[in-house]
């Protein structure tokens, strides 16, 4: 599977650990094979892997899923607040940042529910991509939004590979880039030391992401890691969960009617740099559904 990149996208790869191949013949003074572009530096090494410690899940990515866990970690509190279903954004964003349907909410800083473009109605077209992530961790728990560390400045470059970028107040939009990706989690609440949700969290949550795509009516899904996977296929899937996530890649699965594409976690890809040819060939398919970059370059 391969994309036409500009400079610009191959500089993102080379950052990635990805080489694309390109015939000789394509180089030349408009089209380097080596751009010099300076962007900055993914952490992609033990340390930066070691700065986001939760993922250790993946080290062996093609073993099986393990089973979710029985029992809940953590108490469940109040039921969710009545209606997400019907929930409007406003009141959706309102109802995770008060939400206090599971112990996650003792212990965490901010909720994170996830940054993007803002559904304003039906006439508005929805998002190009949806992007579904574990949990957040420590810095997204300080500051509200998702993938904000090492594994975030991986997922980024991944993005910008493709024509998007994170919609934030702070940065500045880019010529021929596109920013109609929305970026969040399974679970919106930070788990205490990083470990894995439990399938408590998980279900308790699940109606608020459910909600989220039915307001955003994404093109296309990229589900990251096994907990994405795991709760957007689990309907059409029933085996989802003693499903290796490399067998999840590389087809087209849906939710809802949306087209879901699975990949490794980014914070999976900081410590398995092999992985990541696997995830370019997985933004090459959603980008095959959601073509981001011939609507935008
Ligand atoms: N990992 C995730 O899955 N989500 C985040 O927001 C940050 C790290």
């Amino acid at each position: 599977m391969s994309l036409e990149l500009d400079p610009r996208q191959r500089a993102m790869l080379r950052e990635m650990g990805v080489h694309v191949w390109q015939p000789r013949a394509l180089a030349g003074p408009d089209n380097p094979a080596e751009p010099e572009i300076a962007i900055k530096k993914v952490a992609a090494g033990a340390n930066s892997a070691r700065a986001e410690p939760r993922f250790d899940v993946e080290k062996s990515a093609n073993e099986p899923l393990p089973a979710p866990a029985g029992a809940p970690r953590t108490p469940l509190l109040l039921a969710r607040v009545p209606g997400v279903e019907q929930m409007d954004w406003l009141a959706l964003q309102a109802a995770v940042s008060g939400c206090q349907a599971c112990g996650l909410c003792h212990s965490r800083t901010h909720t994170v529910f996830g940054v993007g473009p803002i559904p304003s109605g039906a006439a508005a077209p929805g998002v190009d991509w949806l992007v579904v992530g574990e949990a957040p961790g420590e810095n997204e728990d300080l500051t509200g939004e998702p993938f904000v560390g090492p594994a975030g400045q991986l997922l980024d470059n991944m993005l910008l590979a493709v024509g998007l970028q994170r919609a934030t107040g702070h940065a500045a939009p880019r010529a021929g880039v596109s920013s109609r990706v929305f970026i969040t989690n399974v679970l919106k609440c930070r788990p205490p030391g990083n470990r894995n949700p439990d399938a408590a969290e998980i279900a308790q949550c699940e109606p608020y992401l459910k909600r989220q795509i039915e307001l955003l009516q994404p093109r296309m899904i990229l589900a990251l890691g096994k907990f994405a996977a795991q709760v957007l296929l689990q309907d059409s899937l029933p085996d989802v969960q003693k499903t290796p996530l490399g067998k999840l890649r590389g087809q087209v699965h849906r939710y809802l009617g949306v087209p879901v594409v699975v990949s490794y976690h980014p914070a999976y890809l900081l410590r398995s740099l092999p992985d990541k040819a696997k995830a370019w060939d997985d933004l090459c398919l959603g980008n095959q559904l959601a073509p981001t970059v011939a609507r935008f370059a």
